[in-house]
């Protein structure tokens, strides 16, 4: 069956790296793997094709990235189920992260007519002063593995209208995946006929020949998504040589439930965030703030819930929680139970489950770890579905607890109190670059920047106005008077 859906996408089995499908742990593919005289040929081929592409007309290249969307609606399907085979997420997720593509796709072809500069009154006579966005240059794009194509779309999609070509660096985990959109975007390009050869290239690579892409002063972008510690090392790389780079990073993201919310919608939006994609969201729950009036009937209910849970193949009708990415994860998840444990939490679920079934895959049991307090635990963001759960009495307690984390991510209360949600929203409210009211923290629409503060990164990517740190900002000043005044009415000589 793998074998079917890699020949749709003309994958053929080559290399000595193994990918395995965390679905039962079987060899699924082989890829080769780039080396750093490779990546450097690759970082040269991205500097050629920008010449070219900078140059081609902006609503043009968007033609090509329409193309490519068209690609994705007519193979979405396989890429989704290929999505599920090599990441674990189920099917349904893994059409939905498609779908992204193609939402984002769309977006982009829009954008490629709107890249808009401003005109700017000038204080000299006879002066015309205006803002433009030319192409900024070859970005690199370096993708965690929970999301193996959509990451790629929200950067490369504008990228390629701004007028910038994309090596990708994926993660070692779904190379599969990567190839496959590599494939698509060769499709179109073929139709588009007029596209620079290297305009997409892909380097599958472990993360110290990714290292090049972060230190190559050719390349003036890094998108970067993955964890903190990566970020920690990427972000002052890329800042030494004066680059840009875009942090997308780990999240710690908090629900507060008040008195006043409707419950039932507060246990659908937790059970999704907390236990869909078995935790490995960067939107996922991880910290449940529940008013003391309301805790036992939530925590309650949710226990019943936990315990109905459908776990198991990801690609079955009707399983909600997948497996996880891989024994690590599953022993990282371990471990902080352990934590919190000692911390003086009281879990219910954990453990591995249906290990008979699949002794060489990590299927886990979603876990609530009700707290006493905020402990060095909670703070830490584990990939892996763990819930938090702590009471609060005052509404500026839930708060202050919100925003005591090091991550900044997404964020969301659940009441029908109006000064509540207005305080939420407030700038003395949630610290992170998403805040929702009556909505889960994960799932975001691709229309908003997405992207998130304090240790998640502070980059934006995909919609509102992230096209811009895709292109350098040029101030351009016009003298069409028979003078020369000077700025601020400087007489020189
Ligand atoms: P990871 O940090 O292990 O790896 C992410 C990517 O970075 C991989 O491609 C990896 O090979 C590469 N990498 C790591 N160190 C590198 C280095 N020094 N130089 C170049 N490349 C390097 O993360 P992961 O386990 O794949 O993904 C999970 C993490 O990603 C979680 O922390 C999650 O919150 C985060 N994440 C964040 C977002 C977001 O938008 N904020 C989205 C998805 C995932």
């Amino acid at each position: 069956m793998h074998a079917k859906l890699l020949a749709e996408f003309g994958i053929t089995p080559s290399g000595s790296h193994i990918v395995r499908s965390p679905i039962d742990g079987s060899e699924i593919g082989r890829v080769a793997f780039d080396d750093a005289p490779t990546i450097a040929a690759k970082i040269e081929a991205g500097v050629e094709a920008f010449r070219v592409w900078r140059d081609v007309p902006a609503p043009k290249r968007g033609e090509l990235v329409r193309l490519l969307g068209e690609e994705l609606r007519v193979h979405k399907e396989a890429l989704g189920r290929l999505v599920t085979v090599e990441n674990g997420k189920i099917l349904q997720e893994g059409l939905g992260e498609v779908q992204e593509m193609i939402d984002i796709c769309d977006f982009a072809v829009g954008l490629s007519r709107q890249l808009y500069g401003l005109t700017i009154a000038s204080e000299r006579p006879g002066h015309r002063m205006m803002e433009t966005w030319h192409p900024a240059g070859p970005v690199a794009v370096i993708s965690a593995f929970n999301f193996p194509v959509a990451v790629w779309a929200w950067n490369a999609a504008l990228a390629f209208v701004c007028g910038d070509p994309v090596i990708w660096k994926p993660s070692a985990k779904t190379p599969l995946a990567a190839l496959a959109v590599q494939a698509l975007f060769a499709r179109a390009a073929q139709k588009f006929g007029e596209a620079p050869a290297a305009l997409s290239q892909l380097a599958l690579c472990t993360r110290e020949a990714g290292e090049l892409l972060t230190k190559d002063p050719r390349i003036p972008g890094v998108s970067a998504t993955g964890s903190m510690a990566m970020g920690k090392i990427i972000g002052p790389t890329v800042a030494a040589r004066f680059g840009r780079s875009i942090l997308e990073l780990g999240g710690n993201n908090a629900m507060i439930v008040c008195p006043s919310a409707k419950l039932d919608l507060a246990e659908r939006a937790i059970l999704f965030a907390a236990v869909g994609t078995a935790g490995q969201r960067c939107t996922s729950l991880r910290r449940l703030i529940v008013h003391e009036s309301i805790y036992d009937n939530l925590v309650g209910a949710l226990k019943s819930h936990y315990a109905k849970l459908s776990i198991g193949a990801p690609l079955a009708k009707g399983t909600l929680v997948g497996p996880l990415i891989d024994r690590t994860a599953f022993e990282a998840m371990e471990q902080a139970l352990t934590a919190a444990r000692a911390e003086g939490g009281k879990i219910t679920g954990g453990g591995r489950a249906r290990e008979g079934e699949y002794p060489n895959a990590y299927y886990a049991r979603p876990a609530i770890a009700e707290m006493p307090a905020q402990t060095a635990i909670v703070c830490h963001e584990t990939f892996a579905p763990i819930l938090y759960v702590m009471r609060y009495r005052r509404f500026d307690e839930a708060l202050a607890l919100h925003n005591a984390v090091p991550q900044g991510l997404s964020s969301c209360i659940f009441t029908r109190d109006m000064q509540e949600a207005e305080k939420f929203l407030a700038a003395s409210g949630s610290d992170c670059g998403i805040a929702n009211v009556n909505i889960g923290p994960s799932g975001a629409e691709i229309g908003g920047a997405y992207g998130g503060e304090k240790e998640t990164g502070g980059g934006r990517e995909s919609g509102s106005d992230a096209w811009k740190a895709y292109m350098r900002r040029q101030t351009a000043t016009i003298n069409y008077s028979d003078a020369l005044p000077l700025a601020q009415g400087v007489e020189f000589g």
